[in-house]
């Protein structure tokens, strides 16, 4: 067994977490909602299962936002950097852009495309959904 350890981090680096499990595949979603959450053309995200995930330094800085339905994110509180995806108060996903190197994963889904961004113009061969799969 390889002692797998996928680190990752937030812009200022005051928060760190690491995950002893391969990255599952990545959706991204490119909704309005996620846009103004990432400040970006959308999430880019990864499931971790709950007992492979840790916080290594700073989750004292970690914000949480809840938003609709009990689902949330988690951000530094000092820098703003968004890092995981919460669900019932637990940590369901993480961001790829807050993984340090690049660890193997890849984007298997494009969804709510159909609410894209105009400038948004999405690359590589992943299918893509209008809305959720
Ligand atoms: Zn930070
Ligand atoms: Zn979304």
């Amino acid at each position: 067994m390889t002692d797998l350890k996928i680190t990752g981090e937030c812009f200022c680096g005051e928060i760190r977490y690491e995950i002893s499990e391969p990255l599952q595949s990545a959706t991204s979603c490119h909704c309005s909602r996620c846009r103004k959450a990432f400040s970006g053309a959308g999430s880019a995200y990864s499931v971790v299962s709950e007992n492979k995930f840790n916080w290594v330094n700073g989750e004292k800085n970690l914000q949480k936002y809840i938003g609709k339905k009990e689902w949330g994110i988690g951000f530094c509180k000092k820098c703003g950097t968004t890092l995981c995806g919460i669900y019932q108060g637990k940590v369901v996903g993480i961001t790829l852009g807050s993984l340090n190197g690049n660890p193997p994963v890849t984007i298997k889904k494009h969804i709510f495309v159909g609410s894209k961004a105009c400038w948004d113009d999405i690359g590589g061969d992943a299918p893509q959904y209008e809305k959720n799969e």
